[in-house]
């Protein structure tokens, strides 16, 4: 365990959801959950949980394929190799192929982060990202499902899942563009390939 891992652990037990202001709890290796189920990908400064969950098998449509993908997230350093959107789309293949999950387009965040206020927009002169404070001060940006505060070491950043239509067309996308595609390791192309053609 590296130094501060701890206390990186210890922040993310105080988190909150940005759609519900419910707490959030680590739900897999990758992500943070809260009680309403909204997932969370924790991608820069805070530490979900341990281990996969269980899963039933029933909605499995090609085993070896979803075993493919779990090695794939499940490897070493993953996480600092492929873009976090990348990620994100596995984990939401897999939610769904073993879970049958499926998401609605969720509305923006309106709750605080860091301690579950309502949110309300400040003018940040920031046209990239939406800048939003809670009544306890707290500064928060969001942009395309992400939501981020803090500045370099202590910058903590969280990644709402994709709803079901956005998941199919940015697969499409990554496919489709020749700049995005050669980011692509091959076995990610591969299962992204896989999905696309299975979902139409
Ligand atoms: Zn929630
Ligand atoms: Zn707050």
């Amino acid at each position: 365990m590296r130094a501060g891992e701890s206390a990186v652990t210890s922040e993310a037990e105080g988190l909150h959801c940005p759609h519900c202001g419910g707490g959030l709890s680590p739900h897999d290796r990758w992500r943070l959950a809260c009680p309403a189920d909204h997932r969370w990908y924790a991608v820069v400064g805070v530490s979900a949980g341990k281990g996969t969950p269980e899963h039933g098998g029933d909605q499995v449509s090609d085993p070896g394929r979803v075993a493919d993908i779990e090695r794939l997230v499940a490897s070493p350093g993953v996480r600092d190799t492929l873009p976090p959107q990348v990620m994100l789309l596995l984990l939401g293949m897999l939610d769904r192929e073993r879970e049958g999950r499926s998401v609605p387009p969720r509305p923006e965040e309106t709750r605080c982060p860091r301690c579950g206020e309502g949110l309300t927009g400040f003018e940040s002169g920031d046209s990239w990202a939406a800048g939003l404070r809670c009544p306890a001060d707290h500064e928060i940006w969001c942009r395309g499902g992400h939501v981020w505060w803090g500045r370099g070491a202590a910058r903590v950043e969280i990644a709402d899942e994709y709803a079901d239509e956005q998941l199919s067309r940015t697969v499409r996308a990554w496919l489709e563009s020749k700049m995005l595609r050669r980011q692509l390791p091959a076995p990610v192309l591969e299962v992204f390939t896989w999905w696309h053609d299975r979902s139409g």
